[in-house]
């Protein structure tokens, strides 16, 4: 199968946005950027043994590429326009490409992030998508804003990316309703577009956690300038482990896990009510974990009790 049959048999679809004059087939795609939008873009790249399990099932490294990559729209308070797809494979196996290609696909079309073209070439398995999206001039959410005395939230519950890496990996054994939970929160981790839109003019500051709560709200602190204070009793933790995990090994997976895709983000106290509204009435998953301080580093307390690195298994940033 030479490279533009497998292109055309795998890849090539009917375009749903009507922002897409040109899809895949041409040199370029064409896409109209809505008026009064700014174009935001990113690439993720996926490597097998790092990023995903060589031997996993192809649609679900699909869906989780995809998603992993409109991730980071969310956190920028954009919507999805479309991705580009940039594939190395060792070999044209057609069962792992119309697996992979169906799930990637289904997450496009899922998150309105049409694939309007990419580049096919022999080599060592390597997954990149590059989506695009819009977010109205002048309100990106970026990560340079917290100020002193902002409200620090977090969307979903934490740890269980990390949660599910182990489970995953077979060094904790669960229950079969247990494994399918972490199996879902592995492959398809939700990307938050739709409090990304809501936060818009409402977060001072966001970022998506990646890399684990400390070390993504690290980022958001270095770029602002500040420091922050969390209460860990009020940590969204929600692993359905019936004990066999302990409560500290919880609450590290929850701030030094990764790869949990929620968003982190700052809210100047006086849009608290705003703030409220939102939770309330809209049913959004948000807690408020902590509040941004002048003094750098982040410094986590529970209830009032001070804690060092050592009780809770994390490293400070300075
Ligand atoms: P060119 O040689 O002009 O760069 P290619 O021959 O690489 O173009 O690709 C032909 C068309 O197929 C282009 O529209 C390109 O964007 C698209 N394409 C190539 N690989 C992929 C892929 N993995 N997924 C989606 N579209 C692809
Ligand atoms: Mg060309």
């Amino acid at each position: 199968m030479d490279e533009f049959t497998l292109i055309d048999r795998y890849f090539k679809h009917e375009c749903h946005s009507a922002n897409v004059s040109i899809g895949i087939g041409d040199d370029c795609a064409l896409v109209n950027t809505p008026d009064g939008y700014e174009l935001a873009f990113s690439i993720d790249t996926l490597i097998p043994g790092v990023h995903f399990f060589a031997q996993g099932d192809p649609a679900l490294i699909g869906q989780r590429a995809m998603r992993v990559a409109l991730s980071d729209l969310a956190a920028m308070g954009a919507e999805p326009l479309c991705c580009t797809l940039a594939l190395v494979i060792p070999r044209a196996d057609e069962l792992w490409l119309k697996s992979f290609s169906s799930g990637l696909l289904e997450a496009a079309r899922c998150f309105q992030c049409d694939l309007v073209g990419g580049d096919t070439v022999k080599g060592p398995l390597t997954i990149s998508v590059q989506v695009h999206g819009f977010v109205p001039k002048g309100q990106a959410l970026t990560r340079d804003g917290a100020g002193v005395g902002d409200m620090v939230c977090v969307t979903g519950s934490l740890g269980d990316g990390a949660a599910a890496l182990r489970v995953l990996k077979g060094d904790i054994n669960v229950s079969s309703a247990a494994f399918a939970y972490f199996t879902d929160c592995y492959y398809l981790p939700e990307p938050r577009i739709d409090i990304g839109k809501k936060i818009r003019g409402l977060a001072s500051a966001a970022i998506d956690i990646s890399d684990g709560l400390l070390a993504d709200l690290g980022h958001i602190c270095r770029a602002s300038g500040v420091g922050a204070t969390l209460d860990l009793s009020n940590l969204p933790i929600s692993s359905p482990f019936a004990g066999d995990v302990s409560n500290e090994e919880r609450v590290s997976w929850a701030l030094s896990g990764g790869d949990d895709y929620q968003l982190c983000f700052t809210v100047p106290e006086n849009r608290s009510r705003s703030l409220f509204q939102l939770i309330n009435a809209r049913k959004c998953d948000i807690t408020v974990i902590g509040r941004i301080v002048g003094e750098q580093g982040i410094h986590c307390q529970k209830s009032g009790e001070s804690l060092t690195s050592s009780n809770v298994g994390y490293r400070h940033f300075d």
